[in-house]
């Protein structure tokens, strides 16, 4: 990918990564070292991507017998809208994600992209379509040729260098997340705005702010979802999401998200 212009700023490279629909690295390194727990099966065919509509119908999954880690989870993410997930560590946000990458298979129910499950296509096709930003994980599923094909285990050694340098920058992003300022955090909000549209999205949030036009917020906790509305709707219901946008929004906002944190390596 040749860039045409240098970035003045971070919120330039911030920019240009989310443009390109870079990876959230972390992730992508845990991956080359696993091990394929999944197969495909020997009919699999090619995911039919058409409007990118996103179903979870009553998906349960436990990494290991005896824990259940989500516990019926159902959704829908209609076309081209925003799911944000939100919830305190452990809740099972991440394991959504891995899921629709298909990294496990659900212990019961089923996810459904355009009406196909994704258990019965190819895995490459499946995550050829899908897309990381980091920051906040987000989520597109589009056909963008030039994405570095997230989970693909037989990457290239120029991939991996890709991954690298773009892990370095990723690392200096998040030290450097600490001192954003409003404005900074308004400019982040306006691009990932614009690469989400027209793009069906889930964003891990782990900064609330980032969640207030999500066309659905998914609240989890313990592996379900407690809560689910828009913004102004889950506030004005005075819950847990009401709670942890009070909490963020007094003053504590740079450790703010120490409950929601992701574990940065
Ligand atoms: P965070 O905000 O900290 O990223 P999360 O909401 O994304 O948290 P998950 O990473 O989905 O939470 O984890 C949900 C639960 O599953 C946690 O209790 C975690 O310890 C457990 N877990 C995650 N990965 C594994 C694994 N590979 N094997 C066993 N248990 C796991």
């Amino acid at each position: 990918i040749i860039q045409l212009y240098t970035p003045l700023n971070w919120f330039g490279t911030y920019y240009r990564m989310i443009q390109n629909s870079f990876i959230d690295m972390e992730n992508m390194f845990e991956l080359f070292s696993e091990e394929q727990e999944v197969k495909d099966l020997v009919n699999a065919a090619p995911l039919r991507f058409r409007t990118g509509r996103i179903e979870f119908e009553n998906v349960h999954f436990s990494y290991t017998d005896g824990r259940e880690i989500l516990r019926d989870v159902s959704f829908t993410v209609m076309p081209g809208q925003t799911v944000a997930l939100v919830g305190p560590s452990g809740s099972g946000k991440s394991t959504i994600i891995r899921l629709l990458f298909r990294f496990y298979d659900v212990k019961g129910g089923g996810i459904r992209i355009d009406g196909q499950d994704i258990s019965t296509v190819l895995q490459a096709s499946l995550r050829s379509h899908i897309g990381v930003v980091p920051q906040d994980t987000v989520l597109f599923n589009d056909t963008i040729r030039n994405n570095i094909r997230y989970g693909r285990v037989s990457a290239t050694d120029e991939e991996v260098e890709q991954a690298a340098a773009a892990a370095d920058i990723h690392e200096r992003i998040l030290s450097f997340r600490d001192a954003l300022d409003t404005e900074t955090e308004r400019n982040i909000q306006a691009s990932l705005a614009k690469v989400c549209a027209n793009r069906t999205t889930i964003v891990v949030a782990h900064r609330l702010s980032t969640v207030i036009n999500a066309d659905q917020i998914l609240v989890l906790k313990e592996g379900q979802i407690v809560e689910r509305g828009r913004h102004e709707e889950l506030l004005s219901k005075g819950g847990i999401y009401a709670g942890m946008w009070q909490k963020q929004q007094s003053g504590n906002e740079s450790s703010s998200d120490s409950d929601t944190e992701r574990k940065d390596k």
